[in-house]
C-alpha cells in the first residue's frame, strides 16, 4: 500500500504514515484529506478515493528532534543518488576523511559514492588523490527532510514540502506509475488510538 504525507494543522510536514493509518485519521475526523491518490477504496457500503496528503484537524506539538538522522537513504537523497566524485550512480557510503584516519560518521564527513571511486579512494585523503568536491558535505536542514529522509516519494507531495527545505531534492521526485492497486477500508474503525494535542501521531515513518 502506498504511503500518505501527514501535515500538521499549520501545514508543516510531520512525516509519512501508512495508508491505513491515514484513513483511520480521516475517518475519525482527526485529519482531512487535502489531496487524493489514484487509488479508490471499496467497502461494503462506500467507495472513496484514498488520500495522498492529509492535514491534522488539530495542531500537534512536535518535540525538537535534532538533526536529520544520518541513514543511507537520507544520505543518498541528499546526494541525489550520485557519486559525489564522478557522478555515477552511487552504491556505497564514503567517509571523506577515512575512518581509519579519525574521520567520523557524521553528515559533514559522509558522501554517496560509486563502488569504483570508493575502492580507488580507499583510506586516502582527497588531497592525496588530487580529488575535490563541488561542495563540502553538510547536514540537510528543513522540515521537509522528515519526509525526504524516509526515501518515500510522491510527486503530489511536492507543493506541500517545497516551502520546508530540500528544494534540490524535489528534482529527484519522479512520477510513480499510476497503477490502481486498490485496497480495502481498515476495520474495525473505532479502535484506533486518538491523537491528542501534544502527542506525536506515531509512527510517522515506515
Ligand atoms: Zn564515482
Amino acid at each position: 500500500m502506498p504511503h500518505v504525507l501527514v501535515l500538521n494543522a499549520s501545514y508543516e510536514p510531520l512525516g509519512v504514515v501508512s495508508m491505513r493509518r491515514a484513513l483511520i485519521l480521516v475517518l475519525n475526523h482527526k485529519a482531512v484529506s487535502l489531496e487524493d491518490s489514484e487509488i479508490t477504496l471499496h467497502s461494503a457500503t462506500a467507495v472513496l478515493p484514498a488520500p495522498s496528503v492529509v492535514r491534522l484537524t488539530r495542531f500537534v506539538r512536535v518535540p525538537y528532534r535534532g538533526p536529520v538522522p544520518l541513514t543511507r537513504r537520507a544520505l543518498f537523497a541528499r546526494d541525489h543518488g550520485r557519486c559525489v566524485y564522478c557522478g555515477a550512480a552511487a552504491t556505497s557510503v564514503d567517509h571523506v576523511i577515512p575512518r581509519s584516519r579519525g574521520g567520523q560518521h557524521r553528515w559533514d564527513n559522509v558522501v554517496a559514492a560509486c563502488r569504483r571511486c570508493n575502492h580507488t579512494k580507499a583510506d586516502r585523503h582527497l588531497a592525496d588523490l588530487g580529488w575535490r568536491m563541488k561542495h563540502p558535505p553538510a547536514a540537510p536542514a528543513g522540515l521537509a527532510w522528515r519526509v525526504i529522509g524516509t526515501g518515500i516519494k510522491d510527486p503530489r507531495w511536492r507543493p506541500y514540502l517545497e516551502p520546508y527545505g530540500g528544494l534540490e531534492q524535489f528534482r529527484d521526485f519522479e512520477h510513480h506509475d499510476h497503477t490502481d492497486h486498490g485496497g480495502a477500508l481498515p476495520a474495525p474503525l473505532g479502535r484506533s488510538h486518538p491523537v491528542h494535542r501534544g502527542e506525536h501521531p506515531e509512527p510517522l515513518s515506515a
